[in-house]
């Protein structure tokens, strides 16, 4: 298995779930064959250092095959989709759909339903695990006879509970990233970083993205900001102990600012260091200071890499055998 493949695993799980559902019982073949896949996956991503290097999306769809890893988790899966397809049976709309498919899966929304031809595909998230016939009901009316005020309160109500809230919390991305000692570096702290700037700089306002330490030590960009996934990524030369808090501080700051202020497009091109994102750069206490500092770690992490490609090469002279280089 490769891991690029989780995305599409995951989606393979929840619809053989759905199609097999009246033979998920006990110690049918199929049950068994499922929840063999999800452990195999699973102890996979752990050999492989845990999800914190994996894309987005990728740990989305570990986070719930982690969760239905749990053997409690997946029964009560399999009761939740009974309970809804007897609901969706009960209220289907005319013209009847004639493939429909219910995935319950890691979303963020509540539902999400696509219809083509006679094959129709809902996806809802895997928090409604623990929904009562009511709250089913309130989706499926929501969905085919139109929101109204009291369905929209039933299925908020839900959403609030205690129950209904740990499963969110499961399936947040940041549950799974911290399962990787790469998501908090051996010498700083990422998320008591962005709480030290956030609360300084951003009156505690600026709603926290993911936090990555990148697997590969870059020097010439120490940070990068990925609106696409609301994440920063750190490189891992930063953790080390030759660099301070207060630098780390303002990596956090200088990406922060980028996840705040956005980008300008001009004439095709993409501008994130406007003057407006140069001017609030230097609201950061002793910016000048911590930019010389920066600068200087960047010296010596080339002099470093240098350095190393030297003791490379001439053991590569010494022993005549090509060392690959990573
Ligand atoms: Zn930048």
């Amino acid at each position: 298995m490769k891991i690029r493949n989780l995305v599409k695993i995951s989606t393979d799980t929840a619809q053989t779930i759905w199609r097999h559902l009246d033979d998920m019982n006990g110690m049918s073949a199929k049950r068994s064959d499922v929840l063999a896949r999800i452990h195999s996956v699973v102890d996979q991503v752990a050999d492989l250092g845990g999800a914190a290097n994996l894309p987005g999306p990728s740990q989305q769809a570990y986070a719930w095959l982690k969760f239905l890893s749990n053997p409690a988790h997946f029964e009560a899966h399999v009761s939740a989709l009974r309970l809804a397809r007897a609901v969706f049976q009960e209220r289907a709309p005319e013209p009847p759909i004639s493939q429909f498919i219910l995935e319950m899966t890691n979303l963020r929304a509540i539902y999400r339903f696509r219809q083509r031809g006679g094959r129709g595909v809902l996806k809802v998230s895997e928090a409604l695990v623990y929904a009562d016939r009511a709250v089913w009901e309130a989706l499926f009316d929501s969905l085919f006879l139109g929101k109204s005020d009291a369905r929209s309160a039933l299925l908020n109500d839900y959403f609030r509970s205690e129950a209904c809230q740990a499963v969110q919390k499961a399936m947040r991305v940041d549950a799974v990233s911290t399962d990787s000692p790469r998501a908090n570096g051996q010498v700083h702290d990422l998320d008591a970083s962005f709480e030290r700037v956030n609360t300084r700089y951003f009156s505690g306002q600026m709603e926290k993205p993911r936090l990555h330490w990148n697997r590969r030590k870059t020097f010439v960009k120490f940070g990068h900001y990925r609106p696409d996934q609301d994440e920063i990524m750190f490189s891992l030369s930063l953790d080390a102990e030759d660099v301070s808090q207060e630098l780390i501080d303002f990596v956090m700051y200088h990406e922060l600012l980028h996840k705040q202020l956005g980008a300008e497009h001009k004439g095709g091109r993409r501008y994130s260091h406007t003057p407006a994102f140069r001017q609030a750069e230097q609201a950061f206490e002793n910016f000048a200071l911590v930019k010389q500092e920066l600068e200087d770690l960047a010296t010596r992490r080339r002099q470093e890499s240098e350095q190393r490609n030297n003791t490379d090469k001439r053991r590569w002279i010494r022993t005549g055998r090509r060392k690959k280089r990573r």
